[in-house]
């Protein structure tokens, strides 16, 4: 029993929820709906979450403007109006913040508060929520909308605090503009937040110079204004395209080819390929209806990337390093870029391989790897996350006799359905582990998860009922079927953080549900439909 565990609280909420970003936001509306009291804690000064922090130039979001949005008002969706295909950071947060006003949501939320413990305190069936700011309340329910992709990692490189200029991590940017103008710059990391900033630091650094460890497959994204007669075609039944985009595997609508890409000729493969290409995005990925099942398909859409790459890229030592080559297209998060490949032909621009030579250490002045030194005025790091269980990880959460989740956690997380973890009554979780959270748009999986989680607060009170907590024997199943669905894949043939390899130590479990969000959404129904099956309700 820690001290917070006997201190008298400052007060009482039926909800505690964790995070202001898109989850905590809309869970917030629909508590209110329901007639509970609720908090919000937010670590950050404003709400957004990764938005609020994603601020690095180039930040966009790989999912067009018209699906990367709320459904759950049409009134918003009707009359918010996009400016470009895809959405950058700054449109993003303006629309966060907009829902944030027009839903009155700003009075129940608790900005630069982080939340560092919740326990569950069995005499009163009650959650003791405790803060950074010595709060400490209760709550008969706590939700965890704290985020897949919110627990910014900078990696243990030996002289990191010794670094004499600037550091910056992607995830954590200042919200104060960053002027490279004139300097040498070092990014380390090449995942999708490295090759969104790095084109456009190119354009200011007097220097750059890439630290790559992976080289990643990118689509080019062709970005551009989103015209008022899209706009207005795609709102004339945006409600039907959000039912449709329901029944997808990733939520989102893309064209999803229903032939395998050894079904037909070289000449038609390429013919799709290109075209794909040439309409850019994530949407690539689906030009056949095997890619992420079947190598011998996958060998192809790979192979026609690491082509355009050796196109684009004038120096052909540079094209090899830049052509990933171990692991499956789309097994790593596939990036979209705008023109990431064509920044390796400026001059100011340089590629260094830390796979063939690691950094060793971060110096006063700059980075050293073992064959050599660079100096430098700034480092970004685009190191990513501990993602989808390390936001979770930094709070202190004890559920049934004080069992601490991380040690429940030691070899990978186990929860029912992502919504639920046994042992931890009435905390829920939005998108986590073990559903299809950043498989998807993630927008659609947090709705899906509010609906499911307000109305299940809603049930509960109409019986009487003051409990929920899964069941043991529901979760090992489920984490058994999120093994199972993945191994059928080629996702786990891939290091990556997915699957927990960026992180030292952590466990190698394939974090997301990758059946498809379409078929997670009939699972979520079937087990309502059946008195919810798997938990036990009290
Ligand atoms: P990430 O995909 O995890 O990429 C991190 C990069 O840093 C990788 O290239 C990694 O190399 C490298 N790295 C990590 N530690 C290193 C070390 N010690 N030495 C050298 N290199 C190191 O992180 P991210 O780019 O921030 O993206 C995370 C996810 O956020 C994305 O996959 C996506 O889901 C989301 N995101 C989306 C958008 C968008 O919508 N456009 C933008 C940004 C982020 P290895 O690959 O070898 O580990």
């Amino acid at each position: 029993m820690t001290q917070s565990d006997r201190a008298t609280p400052n007060a009482e909420f039926d909800v505690v929820v964790v995070g202001a970003g898109f989850a905590g936001l809309y869970m917030l509306h629909r508590l209110r709906a329901l007639g509970l009291s609720a908090r919000v804690y937010e670590a950050g000064i404003g709400v957004g979450g990764t938005w609020f922090w994603n601020r690095y130039p180039g930040a966009r979001c790989d999912v067009e403007s018209m699906q990367y949005s709320y459904s759950f008002s049409e009134e918003l969706q009707q009359e918010w109006v996009w400016t470009e295909r895809y959405p950058k950071q700054a449109e993003i947060l303006r629309y966060i913040d907009h829902v944030a006003d027009r839903f009155d949501l700003r009075r129940d939320i608790q900005l630069q508060t982080r939340v560092t413990s919740a326990h569950h305190d069995a005499t009163t069936d009650q959650w003791r929520i405790a803060t950074d700011q010595g709060d400490l309340v209760v709550a008969r329910f706590c939700v965890m909308a704290s985020g897949a992709l919110s627990a910014a990692r900078t990696p243990d490189i030996p002289g990191l605090e010794t670094f004499q200029g600037r550091q910056y991590h992607t995830g954590d940017w200042p919200r104060e503009t960053v002027d490279f103008t004139g300097q040498r710059v070092g990014v380390i990391g090449t995942g999708s937040s490295g090759i969104q900033a790095i084109p456009h630091i190119a354009k200011q650094a007097q220097h750059l110079t890439v630290f790559q460890r992976t080289p990643n497959f990118s689509i080019p994204a062709w970005n551009g204004p989103l015209s008022t007669e899209r706009q207005e075609a795609w709102k004339a039944d945006y409600a039907g395209h959000r039912a449709r985009a329901r029944t997808t595997r990733s939520g989102i609508l893309y064209e999803y080819s229903q032939r395998g890409a050894l079904d037909v000729s070289d000449e038609e493969r390429r013919c799709v390929f290109e075209a794909r290409w040439a309409r850019g995005g994530a949407n690539f990925t689906h030009a056949f209806n095997d890619l992420f099942i079947n190598k011998a398909s996958n060998d192809h859409a790979a192979e026609f990337v690491r082509e355009r790459i050796r196109e684009i890229v004038q120096d052909p030592a540079v094209a090899a390093m830049l052509s990933p080559t171990n692991h499956p297209i789309g097994t790593k998060r596939i990036c979209v870029d705008t023109d990431y490949f064509e920044t390796f032909n400026c001059s100011n621009v340089a590629l260094v391989d830390v796979r063939a030579n690691p950094i060793e250490a971060i110096t006063p002045t700059g980075i050293r790897t073992t064959d050599a030194e660079y100096k430098l005025d700034s480092i970004v790091f685009a190191t990513g996350y501990d993602a989808v269980t390390g936001a979770l990880g930094r709070i202190d959460i004890r559920g049934d006799n004080g069992l601490a989740l991380k040690d429940k956690w030691t070899d990978g997380p186990q929860t029912y359905l992502g919504i639920m973890t046994a042992g931890f009554p009435n905390l829920f979780m939005i998108t986590g582990p073990g559903s299809p959270s950043v498989l998807t748009n993630v927008i659609v999986s947090i709705e899906q998860h509010v609906d499911w989680i307000a109305n299940c607060l809603a049930y509960l009170r109409e019986r009487g009922l003051a409990r929920i907590s899964a069941d043991a024997r529901a979760e090992t199943d489920w984490v058994a079927e999120v093994n199972a669905v993945a191994d059928r894949t080629l996702f786990p043939q891939a290091a990556s953080w997915y699957m927990g390899a960026n992180i030292p130590g952590k466990p190698r479990v394939f974090l997301p549900y990758v059946g498809g969000f379409g078929r997670y959404n009939e699972i979520c129904a079937e087990v309502v439909a059946e008195g919810y099956r798997g938990f036990c309700l009290e």
